[in-house]
Formats: C-alpha cells, sequence, structure tokens
C-alpha cells in the first residue's frame, strides 16, 4: 500500500472516532519511520505528512538530514545520558524524558528550549520505559531547578493487547494526569498534549483526547 492511501485511511478513522465521542480537532499524525528507508519517509512527506518520529539516535539523524526542513522531528525513543550531547540540539519534540539524570543532561547541553513529554507507564509493564502515575507530579515539580526544558505533555506506550476497554482506561487515565499537570499552572510546563496511540490503539487513544498519535506500521510499513 502507498503511504497516501494508508494515511488517507487513518485520517478517516481517526475522524470516524472523534466524531464517536464528539470531539473536533485531529491529532497530529507523527509517521514513525524506524522500520523503513529514507525513500519511504520521502513518500511521507510527499503524501503530506510533516511530523516524522525515529527512536534511535543514527535513524533520526539520517532522516532528518535526508527530509525537507520544514518537517517537525520527534525523538520517540528512550535516550541515554551519554548520548544526549549527540542528538538533543537537532529535536523539536522529545516524547521519553524519564528521569532526573536525563533532564539534568538535557538543561546542561540544550542550546534551546526542548519540547518534552514525560513518558508514563500507565499500565506499570516490566518491559516499558517511564514514571508511574504516582511518580509524574513530584517529577514535574523537580523540573523547574533546569533550564531549557518544556514539559509540552504526557507520553504512554500501552500494552500491546486487544482488550478495548483496558486500552482505554489506560488513556484516560494518562488524559486525567495530564489535566492534574495543567491544573499547576508551571510556566514551564503548560503540558497541553497527550502523544498516545500506536498503528494497534490509536482509534481508542484518539477518543480518549490524544493531540499526537504515533503510528508506523500502519502508515509506513515495517521493512527490513
Ligand atoms: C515503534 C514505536 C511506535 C510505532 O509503532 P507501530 O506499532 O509500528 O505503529 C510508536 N511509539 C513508539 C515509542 C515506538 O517506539
Amino acid at each position: 500500500m502507498s503511504v497516501v492511501e494508508n494515511y488517507d485511511y487513518i485520517q478517516s478513522k481517526i475522524k470516524k472516532h472523534l466524531a464517536k465521542v464528539g470531539l473536533k480537532s485531529m491529532p497530529r499524525v507523527i509517521a514513525v519511520t524506524k522500520y523503513v528507508t529514507i525513500e519511504r519517509a520521502k513518500e511521507a512527506y510527499d503524501a503530506g505528512i510533516r511530523d516524522f518520529g525515529e527512536n534511535r539516535i543514527e535513524g533520526f539523524l539520517d532522516k532528518k538530514a535526508a527530509l525537507p526542513n520544514d518537517v517537525t522531528m520527534h525523538f520517540i525513543g528512550s535516550l541515554q545520558s551519554r548520548k544526549v550531547k549527540e542528538v538533543i540540539n537537532e529535536i523539536d519534540y522529545l516524547h521519553a524524558l524519564d528521569r532526573d539524570s536525563l533532564a539534568k543532561e538535557i538543561s546542561k547541553r540544550a542550546t534551546h528550549t526542548i519540547k518534552c513529554f514525560v513518558q508514563v507507564n500507565v499500565a506499570g509493564e516490566a518491559s516499558k520505559h517511564g514514571l508511574s502515575l504516582d511518580q509524574v507530579v513530584p517529577f514535574i515539580q523537580n523540573l523547574s531547578k533546569y533550564e531549557h526544558i518544556e514539559v509540552v505533555g504526557l507520553m504512554t506506550m500501552a500494552p500491546y493487547i486487544d482488550d478495548e476497554d483496558q486500552l482505554k482506561d489506560i488513556f484516560t487515565q494518562l488524559k486525567s494526569k495530564r489535566d492534574d499537570i495543567q491544573a499547576l499552572k508551571l510556566n514551564y510546563a503548560p503540558c497541553t498534549e497527550l502523544s498516545m496511540g500506536m498503528s494497534n490503539d490509536y482509534a481508542i487513544a484518539t477518543e480518549a483526547g490524544a493531540t499526537y498519535v504515533r503510528i508506523g506500521t500502519s502508515l509506513v510499513g515495517k521493512e527490513e
């Protein structure tokens, strides 16, 4: 399938699910290009996509260099503190701020404000990164001492399951935590955004209020 066809399908599905719950604004679709070639990423660009996500430094820098410069680049993977300096100033949005040592390193190395999502492991899966829901508020309050970090929102990766009620519950819990942080009115943490939903669950995340969905397999495919 061409990216155009997949993107059309995804957008119409998103619209259908928004309408179902009475929401109006479309989440931004981030094309996760970590499995595919530069050519396929360019095809996504030609389909009108301007947000791109990669989870490794090499792939991130390669795609960024190859794409036109009006794209927004999202780093969606976990970032080792010692590697921050290699990539941080190339990042528009970091979706995986999950520990104090990383925040400290970013504030040391960044030369502009980095828009960050705090990653939350809502379901408490051992295999996933991220803070528990209870840790989120104290973690964000403690970021006040760092420069160059703006908490634009929260991010989660849901478990790979089919149970729609359980998925909706996970996304709704993240949204409610997002609302709590917004209510604190911290100037460095406006926390208006929700990065949630992947190929398996973006429709449910959309219904729960996602403002960014990160889609790889269903949008650009998964090549070797
Ligand atoms: C790979 C990845 C995605 C996209 O996954 P698909 O299931 O292929 O859509 C989204 N978010 C993160 C953090 C990822 O690592």
